[in-house]
């Protein structure tokens, strides 16, 4: 295959190039596709399956040729072509984002130097980490809508990933079977073991579970996919990148003023975690790479990193302390609803 691929000539395979990547493109958009039903469908129990795509609107099943993912959405304007009802702009981005996703990996084996991607050591990888972004996806739109992580893609993609490091050790750096089994087996453990500590000491501190079983079930897949190490910068990126999110809806909903000041804005933090996961799959590297250079320069360069890194952390911690709170406020408010309802839902029927 790479005598074949060398023996091209320069022409073609630029060409060859091209083709490849408008195929990884489409492919993504139609997975992406694929994953909006998902979404739709997994929480309310429902089949992917059947019935087929249909408006929400007037119940018609959407004709293959108005289902193209994106351009349909574009073409209509983002309304059903029967009844003239919205169709949500979360459809085409979901597209968009998968088929953005699958280009990514598929360029990290393919031309990581191009955007300073990771490299990824062989092209069996790229089914792999296609799915992992997929199903990244799902669970992220799903958490996002009803606050849960589903556990068929923590709990099937775990054995999966040990299969996967077994059979290709090169991901973890190591080059017998074993060596990669174990530096999964190392890493599920550990993203498994610092979630349950930080989740039960989220319950200790704040008699409230405020980092859910489903988040330290998804970082033991994130554990035997990426190790250890991978774990322990995954988490401190979904830290600082809930941090902005949760700010940055703090500022929205102050400039809307929609929700008085003490609304509970609770952020899940599976968006948090699954774009933390995503950037080290993607661009990872450069955390550490980052952290070991300024650590070889002078002692400026480590006041930088240091001076960066330190209030990051601590705003990080910050705010997960403060959505924690926010999240026992919350529960603690519909519990409080639900005592007042009670009475009525008690309510004796008459006596005849
Ligand atoms: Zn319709």
């Amino acid at each position: 295959m790479n005598e074949w691929l060398i023996a091209m000539p320069e022409e073609q395979l630029t060409h060859l190039a091209r083709v490849a990547i408008a195929f990884v493109v489409c492919l993504g958009a139609v997975i992406g596709s694929f994953l909006n039903v998902c979404i739709c469908r997994i929480p309310l129990g429902q089949s992917v399956s059947r019935p087929r795509s249909h408006c929400f609107g007037c119940g018609k099943t959407i004709p293959w040729y108005l289902n193209i993912p994106i351009l349909s959405w574009v073409i209509l304007r983002g309304r059903c072509a029967n009844c003239g009802s919205p169709i949500s702009v979360r459809y085409p981005i979901v597209e968009a984002l998968t088929a953005l996703l699958f280009l990514l990996v598929f360029l990290s084996w393919g031309n990581p130097g191009l955007l300073g991607l990771n490299r990824l050591p062989q092209p069996e990888l790229i089914p792999v980490f296609w799915l992992f972004a997929a199903s990244t996806v799902v669970n992220v739109m799903i958490d996002l809508d009803h606050r849960i992580l589903l556990d068929r893609i923590s709990l099937l993609g775990t054995p999966l990933a040990l299969a996967v490091s077994a059979a290709f050790p090169l991901l973890h750096g190591a080059t017998t079977w074993h060596h990669g089994l174990l530096a999964s087996l190392v890493g599920a453990a550990a993203g498994f073991g610092i979630g349950f500590a930080i989740a039960w000491l989220g319950e200790k501190i704040f008699l409230q579970d405020a980092f859910g079983f489903g988040d330290v079930k998804w970082l033991m897949l994130f554990g035997a996919l990426f190790g250890w190490v991978g774990v322990l910068y995954i988490l401190m990126l979904a830290a600082f990148l809930g941090l902005i999110m949760g700010l940055g809806a703090m500022i929205a909903a102050k400039c809307r003023r929609a929700a008085p000041d003490d609304a509970p804005i609770a952020i899940p933090f599976g968006p948090a975690l699954g774009a933390a996961a995503l950037l080290w799959l993607l661009w990872g590297r450069w955390i550490p790479y980052g952290l070991l250079r300024a650590q070889a320069f002078a002692v400026v360069h480590r006041g930088v990193v240091l001076g960066i890194l330190i209030p990051v952390l601590a705003l990080s911690l910050v705010w997960l302390c403060w959505r924690i709170r926010r999240i026992r406020q919350a529960v603690r408010e519909e519990e409080a609803a639900e005592t007042e309802l009670e009475p009525i839902d008690d309510d004796p029927a008459p006596h005849p």
